[in-house]
């Protein structure tokens, strides 16, 4: 890759050495409204993802890029950078060209940062499928976005992709590769399928990576001054409670610009090593885990393929990490594997919390436990690529604790009532987020694009707070709110008393439809391990502490609480189950 004729301050200024970012870049809430505006520093860039790559390489070539300790992979900036110009050949010659939509269906695993990097460097726009995806979703998100080309793991967990792949397209047996014709997945043409032996009808991943020769290399520099910042160059999908998962479409400058200030917030530079044992195919994973380590030049660890609590913390250990991200759910299993087998984790100095609602305790134990001192939080989500708050590491630690931090740079953030009105600092609304990181909008969906973003407004669904520094707390989703006999009941603060309960793991508070209340409360909870808890003394840790419209009237204890793989807590099977559940017991619901 040809480095460009750019000067080095320039490029050290975008690699966050310009200085961390500070709190007072960040402006508080003014007129007792909330409405917020993030500071001007660190400047915006208007660069693309394979320029982001091409300022690490030039600046910390010999540093280590990525580690797949599970893989046996370690590999340099400069052997990184090869290794995607040689993949994007691949890509090239196997006809792919700019704009083209390219699927990939894994696990976390080299070949798929690999892939992020060989699809934006020719343009190609990568679409992002939930590992956990079976038949009728992979066929909805390949024929949804015109997927040209499907980059597959073999098999993870429960789920055989081929199986799957071939039971949607069985012509794949008889086709030559990529000339697949198949009539459910009428876009469709390659199938690039990683490891193992060669099969019928599909592309071995190592063998596209030497399908290309000088013709594609010399062709690789002018296919870079094709691209623009503002082209869309990822779609992830995005999965409602209802309807179909709808395909947010990013482009190269909405997650360029997030992934570096992601990393500046936890003063990431090229001495840290980031373990990432989050979701790659979520922009967790691949926006702030890998666009942010690469803008700062740092190491990226992959622990394994999906989360494990024993592989990460061994991780930590072995590779030295300073940085580690995770849902809340993943550092409560990391804290409860560290009490039964201690490990030397002294050399970590921050990370982030993000995903769902952070529980204060687990924050405090994180600090302590897991020496996270300069631990943050954040929120966003994907459509917004994906954060808009974050804590600074030099925050208070109860501000650090208890709120989702302050208004990231260059974006406007405001909390609405139901009317469209910004509300008074300290009052509830709905979250709703203006500027450079907003999507492009919905693949193929310009109406419900429209309903999500007015007058450049993310709309998030999710309901917040501001204190007069400009401190956000999450407090629910705008439809989670209970409502039990009159009194408004939000489910976030009953979690957070319960999770004071020193037997307490995790818990999920819901509303269950009630004859005579409207709606009841109802919490799951997950006991720690070895731990005997029972409704009954959940009951009584509430009684007299809180409201008693707040007290769960059903407690249920379970083993594990149904969450998407990135941590999210499904509510709405939660619900469903226990209605079911009440109605077999025969009580009124
Ligand atoms: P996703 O698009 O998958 O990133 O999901 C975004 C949603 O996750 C948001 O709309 C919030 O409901 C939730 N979320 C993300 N971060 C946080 C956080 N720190 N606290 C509470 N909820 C969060």
């Amino acid at each position: 890759m040809s480095i460009l004729n750019e000067s080095l301050a320039g490029r050290l200024s975008d690699i966050g050495r310009s200085g961390a970012a500070h709190a007072s870049d960040s402006t508080a809430p003014e007129d007792n409204l909330s409405y917020v505006r993030g500071g001007v520093h660190p400047p915006l860039r208007y660069k693309t993802i394979p320029q982001l790559l091409r300022d690490a390489v030039s600046l910390f070539g010999p540093r280590e890029a990525i580690v797949c300790p599970q893989q046996g992979i370690r590999l340099s900036y400069y052997e990184f950078d090869r290794a995607v110009d040689e993949l994007a050949s691949g890509f090239l010659a196997m006809g792919l060209t700019k704009g083209d939509r390219i699927g990939i269906w894994s696990p976390n695993r080299y070949e798929w940062v690999l892939t992020q990097f060989a699809t934006a460097r020719i343009g190609l726009v990568l679409v992002n499928i939930n590992p956990a995806y079976r038949l009728s979703e992979l066929e909805y998100a390949l024929n949804k976005v015109a997927c040209k080309a499907l980059v597959t793991a073999r098999a993870f967990k429960t789920s055989n992709y081929l199986e799957m792949l071939r039971t949607l397209a069985p012509e794949i047996e008889s086709c030559e590769p990529g000339r697949l014709q198949a009539a459910r997945l009428p876009h469709l043409r390659a199938v690039i399928v990683l490891g193992g032996a060669e099969e019928p009808g599909l592309f071995g991943f190592d063998r596209v990576r030497t399908l290309g020769g000088p013709a594609q290399q010399l062709r690789l520099p002018a296919i870079d001054a094709e691209l623009g910042p503002d082209d869309a160059i990822n779609i992830q999908f995005t999965s409602g409670t209802t309807g179909h998962p709808k395909g947010a479409t990013l482009s190269h400058y909405n997650i360029v610009n997030n992934a570096r200030f992601v990393t500046d917030r936890i003063a990431l530079t090229e001495n840290d090593r980031l373990c990432i044992p989050v979701p790659l195919y979520h922009c967790f994973g691949m926006v702030m885990g890998v666009l942010g380590a690469v803008s700062k030049g740092a190491a990226m660890v992959f622990p394994g393929e999906a989360f494990d609590p024993l592989a990460t913390l061994a991780a930590l250990e072995a590779e030295r990490c300073t940085a580690v991200y995770g849902v809340p759910t993943m550092f409560v299993a990391m804290l409860e594997e560290l009490d039964r087998s201690p490990r030397n984790l002294t050399q970590l100095r921050t990370g982030i919390m993000a995903g769902a609602p952070c529980p204060v305790e687990v924050m405090h134990r994180v600090m302590d436990r897991m020496h996270m001192r300069e631990v943050t939080i954040c929120y966003g989500m994907t459509e917004t690529s994906p954060v808009s708050f974050q804590s600074f590491t030099d925050d208070p630690v109860d501000k650090r604790c208890e709120t989702v931090g302050r208004v990231h740079p260059h974006l406007e953030v405001k909390i609405v009532d139901d009317d469209g009105r910004i509300v008074p600092v300290g009052v509830r609304g709905e979250l709703c987020t203006r500027g450079y990181s907003v999507m492009k909008g919905y693949w193929g969906e310009p109406e419900r694009t429209a309903e999500a973003i007015r007058d450049g407004w993310m709309h998030t669904g999710d309901l917040a707070v501001f204190d007069e520094q400009g401190f956000c707390s999450i407090v629910g989703r705008v439809k989670d709110m209970i409502i039990r006999g009159g009194e408004n009941v939000y489910p976030r603060e009953v979690e957070e008393f319960l999770f004071t309960h020193p037997k307490v793991s995790e818990v999920q508070v819901f509303g269950v439809p009630d004859d005579r209340y409207g709606e009841e409360i109802c919490a799951w909870v997950v006991a720690k391990p070895g731990a005997s808890l029972d409704a009954d003394e959940l009951r009584a840790f509430c009684n007299g502490q809180i409201a008693h419209f707040k007290i769960p009237r059903h407690f249920k204890l379970i083993d594990a609480l149904p969450m998407t793989i990135t941590g999210k807590p499904q509510k709405f099977i939660m619900r469903e189950r226990m209605v079911e559940m009440l109605k077999s017991a025969g009580q009124a619901t």
